[in-house]
Formats: C-alpha cells, sequence, structure tokens
C-alpha cells in the first residue's frame, strides 16, 4: 500500500488539462506533438479522429468516421520529466456537446489553443466562459506562428479586451507569423531558434542563442523583438502565479503545433506552474485532501464505445486516494458497495488493465450501468462531490418513435440517454409521455441520440426540430401565466425537475415579459 505521503506525492506530480479551441485550430496536432515530447503511458479511448491522420480512431460509431471527427472524449496519458501529464481529449468539431464542456469538470488547468491568423473564435470563446465559471487556470498558446497571422501585441490585446484574462507572456517570438525563427523566454532573455525536422514526425531541433548572437543572426527581426519585449516590460505583463491560479491571468506562449516548434516551452510551463490535483470540495463545501482515501466522480459514460465489447464505460476521475485494480468502494448515491474488479482503461481498440491510478487520472470502469453522470464513488469516510452542471441548451427537438410498437424500448433508450446526459429530457403533460422534447447545446447531440436508439435499442425515431432557441428556468405561477402564449413553452426537465421557459427568440421572449410583469424567467447558469 501506498502511504499517505505517497499519495499525496503521486497527486503533486499529477497535471490533468484540457485543449479548447476552435476547430481547424491545431488540437489534434498539438496533441500528436505533445505525445512525440513525452513518452506515452496510455491512450484511453479515442484520442483524435480525423480521418485518414495515423493515430487512435474511436469506430464506435460509423458517423464519427464519416465526418472524420471524434464524438467521444478519452484520455491521453503520459510521462513528462517526473511528471504524470493526463491530456484529456474536448472534441472540438464544429459542433458543440455537454460533453465537450463536461470534460472541463475534471480537469485542473486548460490550454486555449489560437490560431495565430484567427485570434478569439466563437467555440473557444464558449469553453473559455467555462473554464471562468469554474475559475480553472488557462495556459494560452498561439499557434501557427509558421504562417502569415496577425501582430502578437494586437492578439494579447484581443485577449485583454475580449476576455479580460491579463496576458503575461512566458515567450515571445522571433520574426514576425510566417517567418518564425524561434522564441525568447522573458526571463532569461535567451532565444530558442527551431529547425524542423522532416514532416514535424520528432521533435523540433533546438539551438539556444544568447541576445548576442540572436542579434547576429537575426538583425532587423530580432531588433524589433526587443523593442516589443521593452514594452511588454513597461506594462508589466510578467507571470504572476496567484493571479494565473486564480484564473485572472494566463500565461501565453508562441509556437507551431505542426513542426513541433514551441511544445517543449509549454509542457515546461505546464509543468512548473499548472496546478498539480488540490483538495476537491464535496456538495458541502468541504475539500476532501488529496491524501484521504480514494474518491472520484464520473464525468462521462459512454456506451459502446468497442462494437466487439457493446459495453459501457463509466469514465472517473479520481480526486483523492490510491485506486488500486479490484478494489471494493461505495457508490455515494446508493449507499451500495461497487466492485471495480474489471476497472480497465482503454487503449483504442486494444484494453490494458491498469494497476493503480492517482488524483488528476482518469479510469474507465467497463460495464459499470449503475453509474450515472456525476456520481461519486469512494472508499473510507463518505463523500458526495456536486452534481456535474447542465448546460444551457440552445436546440430543442420532439422525439417520437417511427412504430408505436416499439414504444417500450424507446421509452428505455429515452431514459438510458438522459442517465449519460447524451441529450437533456424534457416533458409535459400536453405532449405526453410519448413525445419528449430533447434539448442540446448542440444539434449533434441528436443525431447522436437518433443513431443510438436505432443501434443499440432497435428504435427507429423521428425527429421534429422546434423553433426554440431560449431557454430560461421558471416557476410554476409564471408556467401558469404563460399558458396559450404563442411561441413560448414551459416543460420540466427530468434530469432536475426544473421547469423550463422556453422561446423562439431573446426578443420575442423580452416583448412576452414586457406584458406579462413579474413572469419569473432567471437564467441558466454557465456551468453551475
Ligand atoms: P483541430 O481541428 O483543432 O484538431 O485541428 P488540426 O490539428 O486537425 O489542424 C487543422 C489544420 O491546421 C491541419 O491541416 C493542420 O495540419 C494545420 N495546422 C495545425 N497546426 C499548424 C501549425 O502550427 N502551422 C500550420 N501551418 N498549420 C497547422
Amino acid at each position: 500500500m501506498a502511504t499517505t505521503t505517497g499519495v499525496a506525492a503521486e497527486a503533486a506530480r499529477r497535471r490533468t488539462f484540457a485543449v479548447i479551441s476552435h476547430p481547424d485550430a491545431g488540437k489534434s496536432t498539438i496533441t500528436e506533438a505533445l505525445a512525440l515530447h513525452a513518452q506515452v503511458i496510455g491512450e484511453a479511448g479515442a484520442v483524435h479522429g480525423k480521418a485518414g491522420r495515423k493515430g487512435v480512431v474511436s469506430d464506435w460509431m460509423a458517423m464519427e468516421q464519416q465526418r472524420g471527427i471524434s464524438i467521444t472524449s478519452a484520455v491521453l496519458q503520459f510521462a513528462y520529466r517526473d511528471l504524470v501529464v493526463n491530456l484529456l481529449d474536448t472534441p472540438g468539431h464544429a459542433d458543440f456537446s455537454e460533453d465537450t464542456y463536461r470534460v472541463l469538470t475534471a480537469v485542473d488547468c486548460a490550454v486555449m489553443l489560437l490560431d495565430a491568423a484567427k485570434g478569439l473564435e466563437p467555440q473557444t470563446l464558449k469553453l473559455f466562459e467555462v473554464c471562468r465559471a469554474r475559475r480553472i487556470p488557462v495556459i494560452t498558446f498561439i499557434n501557427k506562428w509558421d504562417r502569415p497571422g496577425r501582430e502578437p501585441l494586437a492578439l494579447l490585446d484581443e485577449i485583454e479586451q475580449r476576455i479580460k484574462l491579463r496576458p503575461t507572456p512566458v515567450t515571445w517570438p522571433v520574426g514576425v507569423a510566417g517567418e518564425f525563427h524561434g522564441v525568447v523566454d522573458r526571463r532569461t532573455g535567451q532565444m530558442t531558434a527551431f529547425r524542423r525536422t522532416p514532416g514535424g514526425a520528432t521533435a523540433a531541433i533546438e539551438e539556444h542563442l544568447d541576445p548576442e548572437q540572436a542579434a547576429r543572426r537575426y538583425g532587423q527581426d530580432w531588433h524589433r523583438t526587443i523593442e516589443e519585449l521593452e514594452l511588454l516590460a513597461l506594462t508589466g505583463a510578467d507571470h504572476d502565479q496567484a493571479a494565473f491560479a486564480a484564473a485572472t491571468s494566463t500565461p501565453v506562449l508562441f509556437g507551431a503545433a505542426v513542426a513541433n516548434f514551441g511544445v517543449r516551452q509549454l509542457l515546461d510551463v505546464l509543468a512548473t506552474h499548472a496546478p498539480a490535483p488540490g483538495p476537491r470540495p464535496d456538495v458541502t463545501g468541504t475539500p476532501r485532501p488529496v491524501d484521504a482515501p480514494f474518491a472520484g466522480f464520473v464525468f462521462k459514460i459512454q456506451a459502446n464505445m468497442n462494437k466487439a465489447h457493446r459495453d459501457q464505460l463509466a469514465f472517473i476521475r479520481v480526486c483523492s486516494g490510491r485506486f488500486t485494480r479490484g478494489m471494493s468502494v461505495t457508490h455515494a448515491g446508493t449507499g451500495r458497495p461497487f466492485a471495480t474488479k474489471y476497472a480497465q482503461q482503454m487503449f483504442g481498440a486494444n484494453r490494458e488493465t491498469i494497476d493503480e491510478a492517482y488524483p488528476g487520472d482518469v479510469i474507465g470502469l467497463v460495464n459499470a450501468t449503475a453509474l450515472g453522470i456525476g456520481d461519486t464513488l469512494h472508499d473510507g469516510p463518505a463523500v458526495t462531490f456536486p452534481p456535474l452542471p447542465s448546460f444551457v441548451p440552445e436546440h430543442f427537438a420532439v422525439l417520437r418513435a417511427a412504430d408505436s410498437s416499439t414504444f417500450k424500448r424507446f421509452r428505455r433508450g429515452v431514459e438510458q440517454l438522459d442517465a449519460e446526459g447524451v441529450v437533456q429530457v424534457l416533458r409535459s403533460d400536453r405532449r405526453g409521455e410519448q413525445a419528449p422534447v430533447l434539448a442540446a447545446v448542440g444539434p449533434m447531440q441528436f443525431e447522436v441520440a437518433v443513431a443510438r436508439l436505432d443501434v443499440e435499442f432497435g428504435v427507429t425515431t423521428r425527429l421534429e426540430h422546434l423553433p426554440y432557441q431560449v431557454a430560461r428556468r421558471t416557476d410554476a405561477d409564471s408556467e401558469e401565466r404563460l399558458r396559450g402564449v404563442g411561441d413560448a413553452e414551459v416543460l420540466t426537465r427530468v434530469r432536475d425537475g426544473a421547469l423550463l421557459a422556453l422561446f423562439t427568440s431573446g426578443w420575442r421572449m423580452r416583448s412576452i415579459g414586457d406584458s406579462r410583469p413579474g413572469l419569473t424567467l432567471d437564467e441558466l447558469p454557465a456551468a453551475g
């Protein structure tokens, strides 16, 4: 058995993070680049699923392959220096799902990946808002510096103005975007020049230059860098660990993931500054120390990840203690013992069994059908972690079984999808049991629901999109007053019993509210 100090030491060397970005910013590329720099310990589930790209592609649904995207989130674990790094994948396709957001409940830090030519893009902003709401420290990596892009100072300005995060560059580029020679470490003043390796197949070749050498070699470009560095020094944009930990400032790095430029520097910032797993507050707000007995929570459930196995996998973030294979733990929701005999991590299509895990790690439990999203498992003193937040839905559709004789299976399937958090299920007396309303943050969640009902439950369904775009939390009194009003409807969210009022637009909601003063229409929290 590991001693208590052993657990604390293991927790201290964990770094658990996710990359938040807009599609095409380079998330898959940087994932591969990070893995190149480090020693991969294991890939759990699908890491990245670009069609035709080498790597581990999840095959649990043909839809994924057709679209060349990865719907499933999974974990890549690797060793760097004396650290164990867990990179949790946030699917970054053109669409959103709650799954993506939920991954952010299981990380201690996020890397915000920006395209140097595009700056902050819509999906990055949405994901950033979840980080902000959860006070997750964010490191910024400005990617694609090998191509023409924007001015570095303009990019910093955009970060500061639009998301009110104070940028504190750790490195600074030498050479404008498109003519990228390397980066300067702002603290030491030393330059690292990058040289490409063929196809970026191995870590970039780095050459360390002192300022005199850099000036001789890069002339104008170096002088421009020096001027910009002086400007930065004047504004005092230096790394401040307390501000970073409080998620009010962000270390910034420049690089080109495709050529592996700046990726080692990113790992070094993660190693040096990103927080290790800390005590996690339970539902009452009392933190459970990392060296307390084992406890963790389910942040993702994935059925049928592997067609050959036909099973359900629950992904659990370890928050405290040491998890050992086969240990019997308690399911906090029911108080019942839960055997983890079959605890496994997924390695692509093949599975390997893990023996132990520590705070910050993710374990996958197979056939854990008794587990739901947000459930806590623990050993020793009881603990229940807060339920996972429900995210604000923006898309709504009625779902019906095409053939009423399949209704029983339809109902079971819808319950299952609700339990897994694939979609939110809303009901009302008016619509009845046969026609639940599905709510999602991205319409692809509907496609996943329909495909899974077909494949796993043998039910063909029809989906009818509803024109609503805005949801607000309301109460029974306001529900009564909204009855019969056009362009609005009140339904109950099955998961938590919340009454949601749906409107076709923000404008329509306001005009309805104006003509009926005193309606309760509360904004849903962005992330709990
Ligand atoms: P994702 O959608 O965020 O996972 O983006 P990908 O990793 O698939 O990258 C999108 C495209 O950008 C691909 O064609 C990559 O080769 C390219 N890309 C990624 N990083 C860089 C980079 O640093 N420089 C350049 N020039 N292209 C890059």
